[in-house]
């Protein structure tokens, strides 16, 4: 254990060290009035991106999806689906009658090709679709394809989306600014042994939306939290500047006078305007992550961050004395040592018992931490999960007033929300608070979004084009 603190440590009663972790600690707690103030530059920011003039400069895009109807639960058909953007790839395969079937497969996208050539990584997607196909014997079929790419994308139509910029630890060569449908086709036919019909490409909030909608007639907002965090929602199209650009483009998911708006609210915060609720810790995430000054909401709120954010602040209060008796194990001092799963674990615990807390401090390093230290460890988890819990309540809650309506489901997909213990009870209550009165909401969460809802989108657009 290395002794990190820089001077000799007064002894210091447990009391006492409890108060001063819990004051170190406060920085991450967001008062009431703070959350009113999150919302309100929240909701500045979509009034920013929705409007034609502000949009080129407005950090949270609010992309139109061309999706402007949901399903009506009679969708039939087979389907393919890829999702590419949480910590899987996955290709599935989806059948719907009167329910939904499906078998799917999860493929590894290694490192190197996150972060390597665009081509490399589409060669990769393309590979993985063509041995899914040939095991499951689908090769004489040509299925209707969803792509659910779960990045900003400018949509210039349901088939066509060009990548704004990466994010989550993306980073490959020559794909921002390009469209990633055409070069998904590019990289099929340079294999040539693949044949497919792309129906439509999609956000996870997105198909996490038309998923739950499938059977909820009241959902409106779909939510991720998880590796990364967004949402989109059902807009009014007059509230749409920048839907008069949008060519009629068929097969344009059409019938309704609301569109599908694709927020990116992972970006709010990336002009300065959330300054006021960051701390060092945040800074610190930023300045080492691959894309500094981006996506600053989602740093502190996503899964990808805030096992990180955790072990920021326990290295701190190691280095003032008050964990550990100061001296930290080199595990600890590692960084992305403290995952963002230890987090839900600690907090699994039941009150009064430290069971999983302890199992992972010794996983650390850590092989006589006290209850103490356990306490305020917890404490530390306790603070950094309730700030993302509040900050995502707070962007739900700006949803829920923009749409009005008296009572909406919203859709949930993600790890963070998925398995975390307290998240949704921790955003209920929160989303009650800041919520007008009078509207009804419910958080539902929505089995595999990000693959049914793909689906769910290319059956609809089929239905669509059936109906000109
Ligand atoms: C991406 C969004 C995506 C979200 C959740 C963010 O980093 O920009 O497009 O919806 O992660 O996966
Ligand atoms: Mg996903």
């Amino acid at each position: 254990l290395t002794r990190t603190a820089s001077e000799e440590m007064p002894h210091m009663s447990e009391d006492i060290i409890e108060a001063k972790v819990r004051e170190i600690c406060q920085e991450l707690v967001l008062s009431p009035e703070v959350l009113k103030e999150v919302c309100d530059c929240l909701q500045e920011e979509i009034n920013k991106g929705l409007a034609k003039d502000s949009h080129p400069e407005a950090t949270v895009k609010c992309f139109p999806t061309y999706v402007r109807e949901l399903p009506n639960g009679k969708e039939e058909g087979r389907f393919l689906a890829l999702d590419l953007g949480g910590t899987n790839f996955r290709v599935l395969l989806i059948e719907f009658s009167s329910k939904c079937r499906m078998d799917s497969k999860i493929y590894a996208v290694p490192q190197p090709i996150m972060v390597g050539p665009g081509d490399g990584l589409f060669d990769h997607i393309a590979e993985c679709l063509a041995s899914f196909i040939k095991e499951r014997n689908l090769g004489n079929e040509l299925l209707p394809l969803g792509f659910t790419f779960s990045f900003p994308c400018k949509q210039e139509g349901l088939t066509k989306a060009r990548l704004a910029q990466w994010t989550k630890g993306f980073k490959c060569e020559g794909v921002e600014g390009r469209d990633v449908v055409e070069l998904l086709k590019q990289a099929i036919a340079r294999r040539g042994d693949v044949q497919i019909k792309i129906c439509a490409v999609l956000n996870d909030t997105t198909g996490t939306l038309m998923s739950c909608a499938w059977k909820n007639r009241n959902c409106r907002i779909g939510l991720i939290v998880g590796t990364g965090t967004n949402a989109c929602y059902m807009e009014k199209l007059e509230k749409v500047e920048l839907w008069d650009e949008v060519i009629d483009d068929p097969p344009q998911i059409f019938v309704s006078r609301s569109v599908v708006i694709n927020t990116e609210w992972g970006a709010f915060g990336d002009n300065g305007c959330l300054d006021f609720v960051r701390t060092e810790y945040d800074n610190n995430i930023d300045s080492e992550s691959v894309n500094p000054g981006k996506q600053l909401y989602e740093k502190m709120i996503s899964g990808m961050y805030m096992g990180e954010i955790a072990r920021q602040v326990l290295v701190r209060l190691v280095s003032e004395g008050l964990l550990f008796g100061g001296f930290a194990s080199d595990i600890l001092l590692e960084k992305g040592s403290f995952f963002t799963k230890y987090i839900s674990e600690i907090e699994s615990d039941k009150s009064g018992d430290f069971n999983n807390c302890r199992a992972i401090l010794e996983e650390l390093g850590f092989n006589d931490a006290t209850d103490a230290d356990c306490a305020n460890v917890r404490h530390v988890c306790e603070c950094v999960s309730r700030r993302a819990a509040n900050l995502t309540a707070a962007g739900v809650s700006v949803l829920l007033n923009r749409i009005g309506e008296e009572s909406v489901t919203v859709a949930v997909d993600g790890s963070v929300y998925r398995f975390h213990p307290h998240f949704h009870n921790l955003m209920v209550e929160q989303i009650s608070q800041l919520v007008k009165p009078g509207i009804k909401f419910d958080l539902m969460l929505s089995e595999d979004g990000s693959g049914r809802g793909a689906a769910l989108v290319a059956a609809v657009a089929s239905r669509c084009a059936a109906m000109r």
